[in-house]
This record gives structure tokens, C-alpha cells and sequence, in this order.
């Protein structure tokens, strides 16, 4: 190996180590592993978990290590892990088309489910996505993402984090129920519409990802995001259904609703699923989400080395299922998000999903 490397190549923004050194060692054409010994060391003096040296890379490629560090997040000492995803995805193709060598791999902050400038659904990283999708149909998506990050603003990536997810869960719950909860003027049938425009009918198999699915109830689940937030919301959601003293869990559900189109939104089942989220996750504090450093212990250079077999092997189990009925709303209830620990109370019980629901809890128990 020469002492630098002798191409003038940049890092893309948030672009994991490993993306970085992959484009480095096709555009040197070296061999990756030779170049990831030389700019990393052992931890521990344990010569198979190695550790990333910002001076070698600096070193390597000619950039300072400030440079770089402002980039790369795993060389940046001050990174707030909390705030970005637990794993890499592919960067948007615009936004890293000045970036050669191949496909620029990137860590998001949480909050990140489209590119504006460029009008892409990123979404949540998915391993069915093969490339981004435009949304130049659904502009709706744009706007939410608009919302979603000025959510982010007021409240903060890890409040936003939690009421996001679980407005996720909630929408699909309400999916699920079907037509005597889509009455009305409700914008439940939104979800619907944009799921044939983001997973067409005749290419269910192909084009099915759980990040479309999302993309499907989005703009919903950030107006929902944004009532679960607010600490004055979650107060009044935490008194008891049926209170005879005071109206707030009906005033919660009022708003709830009026956020959806639906006026006089008054749920009676105890097992609906604002109700399940009131009485267990109002009163809790936010849910934490995992990061990045968790995943890396033990890998060589932060991501595993083979292709995700599991995944994959998942992605497409769940693109067989989804192809037969399209009830995309049992994919999402059922899908652990990226980042987010699972969450068993909105899994219909006792029920035909038992089986699924016990897999679901014993891979998390794993996987702790
Ligand atoms: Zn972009």
C-alpha cells in the first residue's frame, strides 16, 4: 500500500466508514480488507474486532481528520448517537450523485423519511428497496416530512421518535379494523389509495417494502405524532376511560379524531388502539431507540460481513404474504421499525397471530 492514496476522494454526508472505504478501494482498485487493516487497529489486542483511526484515514486519504470527521459520524467525537438510525441506508441518489465509486452508504438522523430537495421516499431502511421511489405523485408525503421535522424542532429527535412509532402502530390497528372505523370523511382511506400507487396490484411481489407501507400511512402518522407529543395531551390521555370527574380521555379522543377528519371521535372498546396506548404508553417516558454502536460489537468493521440472509429470507416471507391479500396493515402491526424496541400492545390477543407474536418476543429476547 502507498502511504496515500492517490484520488481526491471526499466523504459523502453521514456516510458510514465502511461506504467510504468500499468507494475508496474500487476507485484505488485495492482490495477493501487490505485497506480496512491499514487505517484501522485491534481492540483490545484482539486482532479479529478492529476499530476505525481517524489520523490513518487521514493519513490515507489526505483529508484532516476534522475534515472527515464531519462527515463520517463514526470519527466524530461529539456524535449523538440517540438522534441517528441504527442502520445504514443508500444515501439519496441526487444528493450523492457527486459521490463515485459506488453506492454511497449513509446513516440518517431518526427523523428522516424523505429527501424534499429531491422529492424521494427514503423511508425507514428496508431491505426490499432497491432504489428510492419519486414522489413527485404524492407531494402529501413532502408535506408531512415538512411537518414531521418541525415536530422534531419543538420537541426533540427522541420525544418525536417515541409518539411517531407508536402513531405508526395505531394507524395500522385502525387499518386493520377496517370499514367501521374508515367511515365518513375520514382520511383513513387515503391509506388505501396511496398503497396502489406505492405497491401496484400487478407487481405486488416486486415492488413490496415495509418502508412503502409506511410511506402508505405517513402524513397521518405525523398528524398523530404530533398530538401524542405534547405533554399536555399525554396528561390528559393518562385519566381513565369512563372518568366520571373529568371528560379528558374523551377530549384526547375528540382530538385524536378531528386530527383524522372525524368529528365526535368518542371509541368505546376498551381494546381500541388510542385507548391501549392511553392507558399503557401515556403515562411511561419515551421509548429509547437503539444505535448504531450497539449493532457494531463484535463485527469487524461495524456492519456484517455477508449479505443479511434473514432479512432477506424475511423480506421476502412477508412480500409472499402481503402478495396474496395486500393487508399491508398486518405487515406494519407486525414489523419491528428500525430502531425501535418491539411492542406487543397493539398485537391483536388471543388470536391467530399467537404463534407469530411469541416469535416476534423471543427474537427480542435474543437479539437484548
Ligand atoms: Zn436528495
Amino acid at each position: 500500500m502507498p502511504r496515500r492514496l492517490p484520488l481526491a476522494v471526499p466523504p459523502a454526508a453521514g456516510e458510514t466508514v465502511k461506504s467510504y472505504l468500499m468507494r475508496l478501494a474500487t476507485l484505488h482498485d485495492v482490495i477493501y480488507g487490505e485497506l480496512w487493516i491499514w487505517v484501522s487497529t485491534p481492540i483490545d489486542g484482539d486482532p479479529k474486532r478492529r476499530i476505525i483511526v481517524g489520523q490513518r484515514l487521514a493519513d490515507a486519504t489526505g483529508y484532516p481528520p476534522d475534515h472527515l470527521a464531519k462527515a463520517l459520524p463514526e470519527l466524530a467525537p461529539d456524535t449523538e448517537w440517540l438522534h441517528l438510525r441504527d442502520s445504514p441506508q443508500p444515501a439519496c441518489p441526487r444528493c450523492s450523485a457527486r459521490h463515485p465509486g459506488g453506492a454511497v452508504m449513509r446513516l440518517f438522523p431518526l427523523h428522516a423519511y424523505a429527501c424534499r430537495r429531491h422529492r424521494y421516499w427514503l423511508g425507514p431502511p428496508d431491505v426490499g428497496e432497491d432504489s428510492y421511489r419519486r414522489l413527485d405523485d404524492l407531494p402529501v408525503l413532502l408535506a408531512a416530512q415538512r411537518k414531521h421535522a418541525r415536530l422534531v424542532h419543538t420537541w426533540g429527535p427522541i420525544p418525536v421518535f417515541d409518539a411517531l412509532i407508536h402513531a405508526f402502530k395505531i394507524s395500522s390497528v385502525l387499518w386493520k379494523r377496517g370499514p367501521e372505523e374508515t367511515f365518513g370523511h375520514s382520511r383513513w382511506w387515503h391509506w388505501d389509495q396511496r398503497l396502489d400507487q406505492l405497491i401496484p396490484k400487478k407487481n405486488s411481489r416486486n415492488a413490496f417494502s415495509h418502508s412503502r407501507c409506511y410511506a402508505a400511512v405517513y402524513p397521518e402518522a405525523v398528524t398523530i405524532a404530533g398530538l401524542l407529543v405534547r405533554p399536555i395531551w399525554r396528561a390528559r390521555a393518562t385519566f381513565p376511560l369512563g372518568d366520571p370527574d373529568t371528560d379528558h380521555r374523551w377530549d384526547f379522543t375528540c382530538e385524536f379524531g378531528r386530527r383524522l377528519g372525524l368529528d365526535d371521535y368518542y371509541p368505546e372498546d376498551q381494546k381500541h388502539p388510542v385507548h391501549l396506548w392511553a392507558d399503557q404508553h401515556a403515562p411511561r417516558p419515551w421509548l429509547i431507540p437503539t444505535t448504531f454502536p450497539e449493532h457494531r460489537v463484535g463485527s469487524i468493521d461495524g456492519v456484517s460481513p455477508g449479505p443479511p440472509v434473514r432479512a432477506l429470507r424475511k423480506h421476502h416471507q412477508a412480500a409472499r404474504y402481503f402478495t396474496g391479500k395486500r393487508h399491508a396493515a398486518n405487515t406494519l402491526i407486525y414489523h419491528q421499525h428500525p430502531g425501535a424496541p418491539v411492542i406487543e400492545t397493539y398485537y391483536p390477543r388471543p388470536g391467530p397471530y399467537a404463534r407469530q407474536r411469541m416469535r416476534l418476543a423471543a427474537e427480542a429476547a435474543q437479539e437484548r
